[in-house]
């Protein structure tokens, strides 16, 4: 892991840092990406009892936000039909709150930054740089099969929405993964092969350097 430094927003630069909420709480924040259906979800549910991150899907904090009735909720419901990206304002605001009121302080930040509007806002608003991004790497082909097995009764989890969502993520959210690879960020995990697999790879990026010695003998 890398190193967690006291800084007020205004003064964080574009480092390997992370920084502080409204109460000054230092936190480390992992931002959880890949298309949909890559199993994002799935593995945070996995590291969480691993490792005591708190998860935060950016999703389900909007799908709560439409089931709570809010004055955004119409147009939350609609975008996320259309599998469009909700503004920043709205997405950056929750989890900033979500963070706020957790009593914890390491994060997988699951489904954001989305594009990199979102990237920036969030840096700006909340002066946190994430310590790393996990990308999970599926194929389309294997993504739209899970989405159209998973029985959620969600409202995007249909073909026509499915393949917007593909789109959105091909056009605007793989360009901010890229952006994090230049920064030598990115820890790329193949996602496609059964769940059980993919946790292994993923401990290894999250275990520390130490058990992962251990590990070896
Ligand atoms: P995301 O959060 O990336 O949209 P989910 O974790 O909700 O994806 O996974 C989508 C669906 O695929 C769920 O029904 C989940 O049970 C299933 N799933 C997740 N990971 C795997 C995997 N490695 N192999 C097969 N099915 C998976
Ligand atoms: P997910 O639960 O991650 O599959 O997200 C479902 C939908 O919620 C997406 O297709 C978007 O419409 C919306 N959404 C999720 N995360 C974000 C985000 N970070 N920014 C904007 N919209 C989002």
């Amino acid at each position: 892991m890398g190193t967690v430094v006291d800084a007020a927003p205004s003064l964080v630069s574009d480092k390997e840092t992370n920084a502080s909420l409204s109460h000054d709480k230092k936190v480390t924040v992992v931002f959880v990406l890949g298309g949909p259906g890559s199993g994002k979800g799935t593995q945070c549910a996995n590291i969480v009892k691993h490792f005591g991150y708190t998860h935060l899907s950016a999703g389900d904090l909007l799908r709560a936000e439409i089931k709570s009735g809010s004055e955004n909720g119409t147009m939350i419901q609609n975008m996320i039909k259309e599998g469009k990206i909700v503004p920043s304002e709205v997405t950056v605001k929750l989890l900033q709150r979500a963070m706020d009121e957790s009593g914890n302080d390491k994060f997988l930040i699951d489904g954001f930054p989305r594009n990199e509007e979102n990237r920036a806002a969030f840096e700006k608003v909340t002066g946190i740089v994430p310590e790393f991004i996990l990308f999970f790497d599926c194929s389309e082909e294997e993504m739209e099969k899970r989405l159209l097995s998973r029985n959620q009764g969600r409202d995007d989890d249909n073909i026509e929405t499915i393949r917007k969502r593909f789109k959105v993520f091909v056009e605007s959210s793989l360009p901010v993964i890229e952006y994090y690879n230049s920064k030598g960020k990115v820890r790329k995990i193949d996602a496609g092969r059964p769940v059980d697999e993919v946790f292994e790879a993923v401990k290894c990026v999250l275990s520390p350097a130490s058990e992962k010695v251990a590990n070896v003998f």
